[in-house]
């Protein structure tokens, strides 16, 4: 018979802080005048956001600053309902991949807005392709969750 082992559970935090580098920064601090900022590729012409020091497509260096209306359109998305180590917000919550207006890549946030209680309704609400639009929480801290969340256009 093999041994069996036993498991403890432990909590590891692991503070740290990363370097947002020039490009990053740029665009955080353009959450804190509620503008959304990407790159432009000088070579393909993709766009993307956040914003990029180089393309992730041909490698090229993107310099050019653009920036892109805060609103676009779900690419996919899903409900959290369980709760788990790490999470900024306690469930539920929505999180989606988010199309911005003349971008070329997948925006990460929260759609808010919608009534969570009943997850039926959430499904009919929230489909592929839904427009949505940033709202901003009142104050800012150059962070993603200057963005508050997303929400559905009516
Ligand atoms: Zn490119």
């Amino acid at each position: 018979m093999p041994k069996e082992y036993r498991t403890i559970r432990g909590d590891v935090a692991l503070p740290y802080k990363w370097a947002l580098g020039k490009t990053w920064t740029r665009f955080f601090d353009g959450l804190k005048e509620e503008k959304i900022l990407g790159t432009k590729c000088t070579q393909c012409g993709k766009v993307f956001v956040p914003a990029r020091t180089f393309c992730p497509v041909c490698l090229s260096d993107m310099a050019e600053w653009v920036e892109v209306k805060p609103e676009g359109e779900i690419l996919t998305w899903t409900f959290v309902s369980a709760k788990y180590y790490g999470q900024v917000k306690d469930p539920p919550y929505i999180i989606a991949t988010i199309k911005l207006v003349g971008t070329d890549c997948g925006f990460h946030h929260f759609i808010g807005g919608v009534d969570l209680s009943d997850a039926k309704q959430v499904r009919q609400k929230l489909k592929t392709g839904t427009k949505v639009k940033a709202v901003w929480r009142p104050e800012k801290k150059a962070e993603i969750l200057d963005i508050a969340y997303f929400a559905p256009l009516k």
